[in-house]
């Protein structure tokens, strides 16, 4: 059993590539005070209140490794890519939009298991059990882990940019109690580069690496539960799960290096450019909705989240040959917050200048 850090720190990179990892740094584990001290000041200055659940104690903990696995030495910091093929061509006359992210299969599940072949090679290797593998949890700050570990720097619209991928890359990490050889952290700048603040829609980058998220359309299509408010409606246009404007714009990602990750790709045609229409009324039937997001992020909004999406997407496309259809599916619906996205979507459609 060797574990000469030099030795190990290149056993596992090399692993991490076999298995599929596109990026793989190694920091050590202190405490993210930088970090925290940002967090703090984002919640006191109301910037995440559409999270309840993210509050200075939640901030405080994430911040240090160790309330995960005590113990623990180093994390091994874990990316890829999933910027795929093209968008769909035969696009359908009213057309929603889907962030890329959730176009192919739930991404937990694909890191999970190969996180796990990783770690079994690591503790075959080096005798060590003491581990946590953690997949895109708020109980990590896996952004500025990334940081640390070299993978990418923070951009203005406050993803992770590595210079070959972009920002379309998701994040993994391990926590181990073994001593590794680190990385020096990722450097990088924006520049004079503000596209991503004038970009954005609903302006929810109230200034560079601040994002106010119960403005972002990400948070309005997937986390809010309720009601959306009416004056952000016009701004989320098509999108109806999630949104990739300020990553779009962004010059990183002009020029990004793809994933080859077949998992990723839309799943069938349509899936990263749907047709709003046959959403519509997919989404009336929970057993449909059910079995066409099987093992997909798309889940995570629930039938009624997606249904009320693509009311307002249908609002804003201010046509009126959604009409018939808006109709029908208001004179079925029976939940409130549906009916009420139904009833303002028709309006807009009614309106004069639609
Ligand atoms: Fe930075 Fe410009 Fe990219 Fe925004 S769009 S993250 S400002 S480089």
């Amino acid at each position: 059993m060797n574990t000469d850090p030099l030795e190990l720190s290149r056993f596992i990179k090399e692993a991490a590539r076999e298995v599929g990892f596109d990026l793989v740094g190694l920091a050590q584990a202190g405490p993210f005070e930088e970090t925290e001290a940002r967090l703090l000041d984002h919640i006191e200055q109301g910037r995440i209140a559409g999270l309840a659940w993210f509050n200075a104690d939640r901030a405080r903990f994430s911040c240090d490794p160790a309330n995960l696995l005590p113990g623990v030495r180093s994390i091994i910091s874990l990316g890829i890519s999933y910027l795929t093929g093209p968008l769909s061509e035969d696009k359908p006359a009213l057309t929603g939009r889907v962030a890329r992210y959730a176009w192919g299969q739930d991404y937990h599940t694909v890191l999970k298991a190969k996180m796990q072949t990783l770690f079994e090679r690591i503790s075959q290797h080096t005798g060590s059990q003491s581990a946590r593998l953690l997949v895109d949890t708020a109980r990590i700050v896996d952004r500025s882990v990334g940081q640390r570990a070299g993978l990418g720097f923070f951009g203005k619209n406050t993803n992770l940019i590595n210079k070959q991928f972009g920002s379309y890359i998701f994040l993994a990490e391990i926590l181990t109690d073994l001593t590794l050889e680190y990385d020096p952290p990722a450097w990088g700048t924006c520049g004079r580069c503000t596209r991503c603040l004038e970009a954005c829609p609903t302006e929810a980058i109230v200034e560079p690496w601040a994002v106010h998220n119960d403005r972002c359309i990400s948070y309005l299509t997937i986390e809010l539960k309720g009601t959306i408010p009416e004056e952000l409606r016009p701004g989320m246009g098509g999108w109806v799960f999630g949104c990739d404007i300020c990553q779009e714009v962004c010059p990183y990602n002009k020029k990004a290096q793809g994933g080859e990750h077949p998992e990723f790709q839309p799943r069938q045609a349509g899936d990263d450019a749907p047709d709003l229409l046959a959403w519509l009324r997919l989404t009336e039937s929970e057993a449909a909705f059910r079995q066409k997001f099987r093992g997909t992020p798309l889940l995570r909004t629930k039938r009624t989240g997606l249904r009320r999406n693509v009311a307002v997407a249908l609002g804003n496309s201010h046509d009126p040959a959604a009409l018939p259809a808006l109709q029908q599916a208001l004179s079925v619906e029976t939940d409130p917050i549906v009916r009420e996205h139904l009833e303002w979507a028709i309006r807009q459609l009614e309106k004069p200048e639609s």
